[in-house]
């Protein structure tokens, strides 16, 4: 027979267990991550997203797994994502066409940008391209705009999706220069720079980081960035602001958003392991190999930027009366 003082002690023994592990149960993370891509692998959201999950798991001690919801520019990714739950373990990149670009030009998709999202950090911030087949009969921007202004409509130009910024950049530069080129959208910037590197389309509009090894390669040829500067990697090539559209030179952005109502210790952990990430050397070489400059800012920062980049898209869409086709 057990003595009362033994059965105490298994008392507290059984107690300290239980409470050891609630807390187990609810230290996050304690399962897989998923890290939702809301475009086609090989487009730069994928590349980031990828560079980004092996550090990350290491951070959290969790596996983070990509896994890419393409379709409608983006779109059918992020409205996913903001109805899933707030726990932290479906998490999702943000981009500026699914939180700035898209819900400037589109009034139909079932999200509200500013509402149903967690901002959780800006990972890094990418140049833009408007690169062409080498087949094309112009190599530099000048040439370029000439070419489109002698044959109007005869050429069409690929991006990553309807709505997205490679669609609402273009259409801009096509306003601002009174030119005119046919839009054919694909599920992200990997299919889309498929079929121009295959010379099915002669023009797309890229973030840097997915179109740089094609132009390295020199199977596409770089004729304008988007960028605060003329970029070291491609030396020759004159930014927007240089040839008179400053309008067009905006970045753009990869960063972690999730669902609205994410609880802060979450929003904490997942934003300290990122920039714990990116403070590793090996880390922020693979980043800026990729052409990116790393952010890594604060959550409130990355939410205030959220707001302002789709105000400012709201703007040019409205000052250019731009319309989805
Ligand atoms: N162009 C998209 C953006 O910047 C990304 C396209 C892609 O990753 O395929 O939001």
């Amino acid at each position: 027979m057990l003595s009362r003082r033994h059965m105490v002690a298994i008392g507290l023994a059984t107690a300290s267990v239980a409470v050891t592990g609630t807390a187990w149960a609810q230290a996050y993370p304690n399962k897989v991550i998923r890290l939702q891509v809301p475009f086609a692998p090989g487009g730069t959201t994928d590349i980031i997203a990828r560079v980004m999950s092996e550090p990350l798991a290491k951070t959290l001690g969790q596996s983070v797994v990509v896994e890419n919801k393409a379709g409608g520019g983006g779109v059918v990714g992020a409205t996913e994502l903001a109805r899933s739950a707030p726990d932290g373990y479906v998490i999702g990149m943000a981009t500026v066409s699914t939180t700035a670009a898209n819900p400037a030009i589109n009034d139909k998709i079932p999200y509200n940008t500013l509402t149903d999202f967690t901002p959780i950090i800006n990972i890094a911030a990418t140049p833009n391209v408007i690169a062409v087949h080498p087949s094309f009969p112009a190599k530099d921007f000048k040439a370029f705009l000439a070419e489109l202004k002698k044959n109007p409509g005869k050429y069409t130009y690929a991006s990553s999706g309807t709505g997205g910024i490679g669609h609402l950049q273009t259409e801009l530069f096509k306003s601002l220069t009174g030119v005119f080129m046919t839009h054919i959208p694909y599920r992200g910037a990997g299919p889309a720079l498929n079929d121009t590197v295959g010379g099915q389309v002669p023009i797309i509009f890229d973030n840097l980081p997915s179109a740089l090894p094609f132009i390295k390669s020199g199977r596409l040829v770089p004729l304008v960035v988007a960028a605060p500067q003329r970029l070291a990697v491609l030396p020759d090539v004159p930014t927007f602001k240089e040839v008179g559209l400053e309008a067009v030179n905006r970045m753009a952005y990869y960063g972690l958003i999730g669902p609205k109502g994410l609880p802060q210790d979450v929003v904490d952990k997942l934003s300290s392991a990122t920039k714990q990430a990116l403070a590793d050397p090996a880390v922020r070489k693979r980043v800026e190999d990729t052409g990116s400059l790393i952010i890594g800012n604060t959550p409130a920062e990355f939410a205030a930027q959220i707001k302002a980049e789709y105000e400012v898209y709201k703007q040019v869409v409205v000052k250019q009366k731009l319309k989805l086709d």
